[in-house]
């Protein structure tokens, strides 16, 4: 009888190759670990919409995210770093850098451009984590000097948007005159009457935070950002206590405590830039 023979072949797969969902479709939530699908990620301008949490992203995908039609033109694309001190750690300096060109495709830990937010003009000056821990360098500086001068000449607002571990140590006291520079510049800048506006994204620390990154006409902050000098653990050591408070060195502490005077969400930045834009128009 049929059913106690089996008439037809087991069932067999042709292609014994395992069915993958290709990379690039799904996203997880480094914080809360829901998936989503990249391009609702992207169109919620890579934070996450169950906590809204804001994953890092670099010079590119802001000055996408902020100008007009994701149109800018790239300013001051011909400095690279230079191993000034034959530094050597792990690997020598000189290696590092052209290892992380390498990976990254980009040639520093900044870049500068010039664009259009709801038709007003705005030179940003944007870091890269991913560039040896968005660390401030002497091309950092000197990118950063330039850009402020380019504002001044052309009468455009300026932008820093901050994501750094702090000043290079591979270059030394060379990097720390950086924060002295750029902070002179920014005395040019408010002498000719132009708004400057610091964005402190995750992390915000060292000699970054202490000098230009805090010094904006308008200090905003992303959500949850990391924003301080020295790290928890040094802190603690030297100011000798158990704890620290839990949103120590948050965002939304600088805020409580002044540092800052917004906290803006990724996705209502471009509009609060246009708003500030406006109203520094009307002044
Ligand atoms: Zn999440």
């Amino acid at each position: 009888m049929a059913w106690y023979e089996r008439n037809k072949q087991n069932i067999t797969t042709t292609n014994n190759e395992k069915r993958e969902i290709p990379e690039g479709i799904w996203h997880q939530c480094e914080s809360c670990r829901t998936v989503t699908l990249v391009k609702d990620f992207i169109q919620d301008k890579y934070t996450c919409h169950s906590c809204g949490h804001h994953e890092r992203i670099g010079s590119k995908e802001y000055f996408e995210l902020l100008f007009d039609n994701k149109e800018y033109t790239p300013l001051i694309t011909n400095l690279k770093s230079r191993d000034f001190l034959n530094f050597v750690d792990t690997k020598p300096y000189i290696e590092r850098l052209e290892n992380t060109r390498k990976k990254t495709g980009l040639d520093e830990a900044t870049a500068v451009a010039h664009g259009k937010i709801e038709g007003m003009d705005l030179v940003i000056s944007a870091m890269d984590f991913d560039f040896i821990g968005g660390s401030m360098g002497s091309v950092m500086g000197e990118k950063m000097a330039k850009a402020i001068d380019y504002a001044i000449q052309h009468r455009c607002a300026f932008m820093i948007i901050s994501q750094s571990g702090g000043a290079r140590m591979m270059e030394s006291s060379l990097s720390l005159m950086q924060m002295a520079k750029v902070s002179a510049k920014l005395t040019q800048l408010a002498a000719a009457k132009l708004p400057y506006f610091s964005l402190l994204t995750n992390p915000t620390t060292g000699g970054v935070s202490a000098s230009f990154a805090m010094l904006g006409d308008i200090n905003m902050a992303e959500p949850k950002a990391l924003v301080g000098f020295a790290g928890a653990r040094v802190i603690k050591e030297t100011i000798r206590v158990k704890e620290l408070p839990e949103n120590f060195q948050s965002a939304e502490s600088n805020l409580e405590n002044g540092f800052v005077d917004m906290i803006v969400d990724r996705k209502k930045l471009r509009c609060q830039l246009a708003e500030l834009l406006r109203y520094w128009q009307h002044l």
